[in-house]
């Protein structure tokens, strides 16, 4: 299995699924179940900017008995095909023919299919359908055209040197026309469900912002403009009951979870979302942000005028950057289990046949990440314009990894009355763009991540050493490990933590590994293992850092210092559990100099000891970030940027 846990973006080609020369079925309903789309269009395809006439080609099929040949334009066969040939698969998975692409005749290719008539049919139908050309409209203010074009639906005009080309005004309004009326023929939403408690209603201002500044500093507004007319932001929640009073089978299974109170994030974000707002969270994983926006989503599916059953597509769309991610959501969905509402993970690198299935059985929510929703949105196997709650979740991560196109156009044909919310870990410009262009009027949570008191119950130590020496010195540890010691060894890449766990292994010693390329099962039974004492090391990367509840974990080992600070504390926080003292040892390189400075505040704020080395680790660091910038060169240093590359062998 590849260390990398989502396909990377495909190349993106920019069109869109509609064909502006084309009878509109986008309501059919047939669409998103991937049966039969009617009959083939005969104007297949149009090249853009290019005369009709010469981009109408004959794709007239001939018949032989139970053998079809049509031709498809050369340019397009890769569309049939697709990536390692899953689209080929696809197809014929889909519709009981055989496919075979023959040899190119120049500008056009021969595709031959086999199989029953009604298979044939459906295979020409669909490939008929993949190879035409989508267009794009262009943007609204593009005026440069010579926009003499007549009205009669015919979308070409010529420009000053009397070439033919596309008026795009003319195209953008016509297939807004069109938009507009989809849209307009779809089944009403609801989006409140919220009843203030009076308790919450009668806190006075003082008291909201008392509880706010003493629950992670949160920090609540609108994003953009507090226009008239937009109610207040709502106050906080502190108990379950006043959030959920009405929805008591949701209460029963936030109690079968046995957590105490509202998270920071959940006490302000569920007034937010069950009112119907958009919202933006930025928070990071482990605050229960992934609650904060679930709950409110069962209730909005149960809550829909529409039954169900009579739903065109399904209703929730959560967004994750990677797989781990995506199955992470996944499994805190399945926790909840309410009035039957099912879901489905989306992801690449999984059985995409297996997930098409389920997708067409219909569920009322797909978490996905963008390659793979792209993919089935495109292939026309999940029917996007009902989602009517979407979530974008780790949107920073997501531009990160250059999915913003996936994102926009798996988005660009969704309800426009839907509520939209994001989380991210940051709040960058492009995270801005995202907002401003997919959410109205969203209230923006910013919740401080640090929960210090996590880390004061441990003696946190730091061992320096020199990247080729930690093996050595982590062996060493172990070796000193008193019989009762329970461990957790962070890793910062899946690789690291499997070399370990071989290592140790190889030295007879008994451990346990949890990492992003271990299945559910056997990241469940590694876990168990730790709980029950049937071992007392486990190897992990960061998909342990969070949530774990070790009772008896002793210590915690940084092999590799973490990204991100926010994630030394959640490391930290899985010992000194339950009212027991832990020990953490974080082994720094020179490597991790970036991160001396935050470490020192950490330290100091917890009253742990703070070694010299780190003091001028910290100033050599601050002093080449002065030296870069009067270089002009900006910071520099192992900051946060780039995570896509890195990203490619994280948990
Ligand atoms: P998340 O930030 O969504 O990744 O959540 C991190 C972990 O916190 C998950 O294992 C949740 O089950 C857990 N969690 C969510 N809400 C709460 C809560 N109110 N109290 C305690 N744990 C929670």
């Amino acid at each position: 299995m590849s260390d990398w846990e989502d396909e990377p973006p495909a190349p993106v080609e920019t069109y869109n699924s509609r064909s502006f020369h084309k009878s509109n079925n986008y309501n059919n309903s047939n669409f998103g179940r991937g049966r039969g789309r009617g009959a083939p269009s005969n104007s297949n395809w149009r090249a853009r900017g290019q005369d009709n006439r010469e981009n109408r080609q004959n794709s007239r099929p001939q018949h032989d008995g139970n053998k079809q040949v049509i031709t498809i334009p050369s340019n397009k066969v890769g569309r049939v095909i697709g990536k390692g040939g899953s689209k080929i698969r696809d197809l014929e998975y889909e519709t009981d023919a055989k496919i075979k692409i023959g040899d190119s005749g120049g500008d056009t290719t021969e595709i031959t299919l086999f199989g029953t008539d009604e298979a044939i049919a459906k295979a020409s139908d669909m490939i008929t359908d993949l190879t035409k050309e989508y267009v794009q409209p262009a943007p609204k203010n593009e005026s440069h055209y010579n926009s003499n074009a007549n009205t009669s639906g015919n979308f070409s005009t010529t420009n000053d040197y009397g070439d033919s080309i596309i008026d795009w005004n003319k195209l953008n309004a016509h297939y807004e026309e069109q938009q507009q009326e989809r849209w307009s023929q779809l089944p009403p939403i609801v989006k409140d469900f919220y009843k203030e408690d009076p308790v919450v209603q009668n806190m006075s201002p003082a008291e909201v912002t008392r509880w706010r500044f003493n629950n992670n500093q949160i920090q609540i507004k609108r994003t953009f403009d507090d226009k008239p007319g937009l109610r207040p932001i709502p106050n906080p929640v502190l108990t379950f009951e006043q959030a959920f009073q009405h929805y008591p089978e949701i209460l029963d299974e936030i109690y079968k979870q046995d957590f105490k109170k509202p998270s920071p994030i959940q006490s302000q974000a569920w007034p937010v979302l069950l009112r119907g707002e958009d919202m933006i969270g930025i928070a990071q994983t482990g605050t229960g942000k992934t609650l904060a926006f679930l709950l409110p989503a069962l209730i909005h599916i149960d809550g829909q005028p529409t039954p169900r059953e009579q739903r065109e597509g399904p209703t929730v769309l959560i967004m994750a950057p990677t797989r781990e991610l995506a199955l992470q959501i996944d499994k805190e969905v399945s926790k909840y289990q309410y009035r039957g509402i099912k879901s489905v993970c989306l992801y690449g690198g999984g059985d995409r046949k297996e997930q098409i299935k389920v997708v067409s059985k219909g569920v009322d929510i797909v978490i996905a990440t963008p390659g793979r929703l792209n993919d089935l949105v495109m292939a026309r196997h999940l029917n996007i314009i009902n989602f009517s709650y979407i979530v974008l979740d780790e949107a920073d991560r997501m531009l990160d990894m250059g999915f913003e196109p996936q994102i926009r156009k798996s988005l660009f044909d969704v309800r426009p009355d839907r509520q939209t919310v994001m989380t991210s870990a940051t709040w960058p410009s492009g995270v801005r763009r995202l907002a401003e262009s997919y959410m109205k009027d969203p209230i923006q949570i910013n919740v401080g991540s640090l929960d210090l008191a996590a880390v004061h119950t441990v003696t946190q130590k730091i061992l320096f050493v020199e990247e080729d020496d930690k093996d050595k010195a982590l062996f060493e540890f172990i070796q000193n490990m008193d019989p009762t010691d329970k461990v957790i060894i962070f890793c910062g890449k899946k690789a690291t933590a499997r070399h370990i766990h071989t290592e140790l292994c190889l030295k007879g010693i008994e451990s346990q590994s949890l990492h992003g390329d271990r299945d559910q099962s056997d990241r469940e039974a590694a876990l168990d293992d730790m709980v029950t004492g049937a071992v007392n090391i486990l190897v992990a990367t960061d998909v342990a850092s969070r949530g774990i509840d070790i009772k008896d974990l002793t210590h915690v080992v940084n092999l590799d210092f973490p990204r991100h600070i926010e994630e030394y504390v959640h490391r930290v926080g899985r010992t000194g559990r339950a009212g027991k003292t832990g020990i953490a040892l974080s082994f720094i390189s020179r490597n991790d100099w970036a991160h001396a400075d935050e470490l020192i505040k950490i330290l100091e704020e917890a009253n742990q000891e703070v070694p010299d080395e780190l003091l001028s680790m910290a100033n050599r660091f601050s002093a080449m970030k002065i030296r870069r910038e009067q270089e002009g060169g900006g910071g520099g240093g192992r900051g946060r940027g780039g995570r896509g590359g890195r990203g490619r062998d994280r948990w």
